[in-house]
């Protein structure tokens, strides 16, 4: 039964921390709640922290959600900041804190305690890596050297070198400030987490905005001169880029050291091991954010997903349970995200193909390009859409978007029905708002999903954008005209008859030949092959995405 005046304790002042605080004192107003935070800073948006740089966000005030006096005020929360947890004491239930102010240290007793201490730029121990014009981005004094460099004028060149989130909308607001940039990733792809043919056009994005692009080939060293100061970025390749501000978006470690010190349990993503509630292997101490390890839906195990929509979640119900020993569990995780750059946004949740494969589960999946509203309608772009699936029973494993509008909106209905433990024909059957603005009649998401349920039933089978196709009898349903603008990537022998001559001229085709029929995205593919199927030809394939999908997952692996 906990005590109405104990004392909760919260590490660190951010997303999950002040989450924790100001849930942790409406729902115990007796409570005694100190919210230590090591930097100036408390509950600013981290989120907004590259917009702020691009002048997107140009008030910095707006990027200070609440500051440490409006958290004492309103919610009677002590606030300490410039104070930094370094050890706790399990057995008498104490903080030893460091107070960088006042330079000394003091111990605090909690009764509950919660560690927010989220997770710390990945640094590389390379050459150069601490010249004074080689930043990483976390918090708000990153940001604000980083625009003082901007705004001074005095960089005109700039080398972000990692594809994640944070680096790409980096290089679109840096690009955004007038300056030249380049971006280096040691991954053959920007986004790694996605499919590679799901971020093709973020590619094209960046080279279209002239961005320097520089995939598979890692920094090896930050060149200098003779003040130290950085002259750019030499890549394990041997390519050097010339830059007067070099920004690391490398990942991030989770900030577990107060944790394993004190022999509270390390999970094996190397976040702070905790149970629904975010209790750690301590009842009496929680862990949220970045530094903490949730449930990852799809698999069921436990990991890190260091965003923002999490770590404000698990810290509000941390906050709960330790102002009154109950409250509700903290759901799977998805990992759902999104980023735009420049005029594309790409998002994605649960798995992608690649991650299934990587952790040996079996996945199959299906890609459609649609209009993100009805087609006929002024302004409509496509969209498109994977959806990654559990082919024993059309369990929604994942799903990813690319296009101009409405990833959003796609990725976030994807993300629910997940929730709810969804298949491929519970998403066929959503009832979805529908007016021409805003959408279609079929949604990508149907459509995406149509596609699944056919597979599954044996009505049209898919193959990947990226199938090796050697072998195939592969058809091109698409206009003579069309071929000839855009032709089939990585495919030899490729017999062209457009659709609706299809009927007449189906006896130049092999009907024993396995055959993989492809066209534009994948529409009239699936017409040609119901065609087929129902004129003797038992093994045909339809090419999920078509053209347009195939030839982005063949430049992907650079044969095209
Ligand atoms: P934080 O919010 O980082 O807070 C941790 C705090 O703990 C820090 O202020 C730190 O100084 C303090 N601290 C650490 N150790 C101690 C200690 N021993 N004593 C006292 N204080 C301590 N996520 C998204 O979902 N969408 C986005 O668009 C997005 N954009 C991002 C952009 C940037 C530039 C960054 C840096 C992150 C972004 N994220 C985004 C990630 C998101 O911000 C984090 O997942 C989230 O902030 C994690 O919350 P947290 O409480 O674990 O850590």
């Amino acid at each position: 039964m906990i005590e109405k005046q104990h004392t909760i304790v919260i590490v660190g002042g951010v997303a999950g921390g002040a989450s924790a605080a100001t849930r942790a004192r409406r729902m115990n107003e007796h409570a005694k709640i100190i919210l230590l935070e090591k930097d100036e800073y408390v509950s600013f948006a981290n989120c907004g922290l590259p917009y702020y740089i691009g002048d997107e966000i140009t008030d910095r005030s707006r990027l200070l959600v609440a500051t440490a006096a409006f958290l004492a005020r309103r919610f009677r929360i002590d606030v300490r900041t410039r104070n930094e947890a370094i050890r706790i004491d399990r057995q008498r239930k104490t903080v030893e804190i460091l107070d960088h102010a006042a330079n000394r240290t003091y111990e605090q007793t909690y009764d509950k305690l919660v560690l927010s201490p989220g997770a710390s730029p990945l640094i590389v121990p390379i050459d150069g890596v601490h010249a004074t014009n080689v930043f990483t981005l976390r918090n708000v004094e990153d940001s604000d050297r980083i625009r003082a460099m901007v705004d001074s004028g005095n960089a005109t060149r700039a080398c972000v070198v990692g594809a994640g989130f944070i680096g790409l909308e980096m290089v679109e607001q840096l690009a955004r400030r007038g300056l030249k940039v380049a971006l280096a990733e040691l991954q053959s792809q920007v986004l790694p987490p996605f499919d590679p043919e799901m971020v093709q056009p973020i590619v094209n994005q960046l080279r279209g905005h002239d961005v320097e692009l520089h995939l598979g080939d890692g920094i090896d060293h930050i060149t200098t001169d003779s003040h130290g100061t950085a002259t750019g970025v030499a890549l394990g390749s041997g390519t050097t880029i010339d830059a007067d501000l070099v920004l690391l978006g490398l990942g991030v470690r989770p900030n577990t050291r107060l944790a394993s010190e004190a022999r509270l349990e390390i999970g094996t993503s190397g976040g702070i091991a905790t149970n629904d509630h975010m209790q750690t292997s301590d009842p009496d101490i929680y862990a949220v954010g970045d530094a903490a390890e949730y449930c990852f839906g799809p698999t069921q195990q436990r990991q890190r997903v260091a965003l923002a929509g999490p770590a404000n979640r698990s810290g509000r119900l941390a906050g709960q349970h330790a102002a009154t020993d109950r409250g509700d569990t903290m759901a799977p995780v998805l990992g759902t995200a999104i980023v735009r750059v420049f005029d594309q946004t790409v998002a994605m949740t649960g798995l992608s193909i690649k991650a299934a494969q990587a952790a040996g589960i079996a996945a199959e999946s299906a890609t459609v390009v649609a209009a993100n509203h009805a087609g006929y309608y002024p302004g409509a772009t496509p969209l498109r859409l994977k959806l990654v699936f559990d082919p024993s029973d059309g369990n929604v494993l994942g799903a990813q978007a690319v296009g101009h509008q409405g990833v959003d909106k796609r990725i976030d209905v994807i993300a629910t029905a997940m929730a709810f433990g969804a298949t491929v024909r519970d998403l066929a059957g959503l009832d979805l708002t529908y007016a021409p603005p805003f959408g279609a009649a079929k949604d990508p998401v149907h459509l995406v999903a149509f596609v699944a349920c056919n597979h599954l039933d044996d009505i049209d089978k898919v193959v990947p954008a990226d199938a090796v196709l050697d072998g195939c009898q592969v058809l091109d349903v698409r206009t003579t005209p069309e071929v000839e603008r855009c032709k089939l990537a990585g495919a030899e022998n490729i017999i062209n008859i457009p659709l609706d001559d299809l009927r007449e001229r189906i006896k130049e085709l092999n009907p024993m030949a396995p055959t993989v029929v492809s066209c534009g995205v994948g529409l009239r593919a699936h017409n040609a092959a119901r065609i087929l199927r129902q004129n003797g030809f038992d093994r045909v394939q339809v090419l999920s995405g078509g053209t347009t999908v195939r030839n982005d997952a063949m430049a992907a692996k650079g044969q095209r």
